[in-house]
């Protein structure tokens, strides 16, 4: 499968499109993410005044849609699902998430030139353009080396992105490589009215018809016993490409340029099934705590990662008045 699909896609004339220009993207789940699929909320990183005060940017609004990222939220803890995506309360950029989105930017951007000039110092010499380009676009991430006057911080964290961006020649040829997209907003309604959307690193495609989706994280691989919940986001994505091409995708693959390992997984139809019915029991539950207000913390050793500790009952803090009308109060409503 992999063979035939690296060989197809190097071969000229084998499905290749001219890749829409998109904005940078997040790297791993367990990281904040800093840009999620048009029209679906997701976390801030500017300061903005609280949901629905004086000057707020966009009144707070009940989900419509669901994204990998927010589902892996919800199941993580639903009090952090409502501060994303309810009261979108702002998050700080970080170091790892903003490098794993500069050297997701730069993979793509790798695709543009001819095969044979796919080499690591070519990669590596985006780097500083694509910096620039994320600086532009998210003046934000500026903060990350505001202390850092003499540059020193910032020249440890590019050189931590060019490892990135180096691994990942061990781990594919690109130069073996046609994508037929690159960053792919992917948006499928089910049948149920859930409306599933995402962004796709890399989606490859053999002469066969024969569909590979790839996702680059930027982190370490999970352990086997944690791999399940790594590739929930591959199914999810798997899922939306059966429902808008009627194909079920013939290989998922994970490579983790932080510890140089790639993850792979062959669905068949009934993983995507499974994965349906778990988005719709994950959705009526998110109906539900949107209509009762009642969030529940669940703290875990994530919590490490959480921005909103000052807002989390489970840490002291208080969460900010529910901004939705509650029309079905539970026990617990916070
Ligand atoms: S600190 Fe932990 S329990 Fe509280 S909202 Fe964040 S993830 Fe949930």
């Amino acid at each position: 499968m992999d063979s035939s699909i690296d060989e197809a896609a190097a071969q000229p004339g084998g499905a290749v499109q001219t890749p829409p220009a998109t904005p940078p993207r997040t790297p791993d789940p367990a990281m904040p993410a800093a840009t999620e699929p048009a029209g679906e909320a997701a976390p801030r990183t500017n300061p903005v005044p609280a949901a629905g005060g004086a000057g707020a940017e966009r009144s707070a609004a009940a989900p419509t849609s669901l994204s990998p990222s927010r589902a892996s939220d919800f199941m993580q803890c639903p009090l952090l699902y409502r501060f994303r995506v309810i009261d979108r309360l702002p998050e700080k950029p970080s170091e790892a998430a903003t490098r794993g989105t500069l050297v997701h930017a730069v993979l793509e951007r790798l695709f543009d030139a001819p095969a044979g000039e796919r080499t690591a110092p070519r990669a590596k010499a985006l780097i500083p353009g694509q910096w620039d380009r994320l600086r532009e676009s998210r003046p934000e991430v500026t903060e990350l080396f505001a202390d850092d006057p003499e540059g020193q911080r910032l020249a440890g964290w590019l050189a931590g992105a060019e490892r990135l961006v180096e691994r990942w020649f061990t781990l594919e040829d690109p130069t073996r490589l046609e994508p037929a997209e690159r960053e792919l907003f992917v948006e499928a309604e089910l049948e149920s009215g859930l409306r599933l959307r995402g962004i796709i690193d890399r989606v490859d495609v053999a002469p066969t018809g024969e569909v590979r989706i790839v996702d680059y994280k930027t982190g370490k691989a999970p352990r086997p016993e944690y791999a399940e919940g790594a590739l929930f986001q591959m199914k999810f994505y798997a899922l939306v490409v059966w429902r808008l091409k009627r194909v079920v995708p013939r290989r998922l693959q994970l490579v983790y340029l932080g510890s140089g390992d790639v993850l792979t997984y062959d669905p068949v139809l009934a993983d995507l099934e499974r994965v349906e019915s778990k988005l719709h029991a994950l959705w009526e539950a998110i109906g539900q705590a949107t209509e009762t207000g009642n969030w529940r913390p669940r703290p875990t050793k994530l919590c490490g990662w959480c921005d909103h500790q000052a807002h989390c009952p489970e840490f002291g803090g208080t969460p900010p008045p529910y901004p939705l009308p509650v029309t079905a109060p539970g026990p617990g409503t916070v």
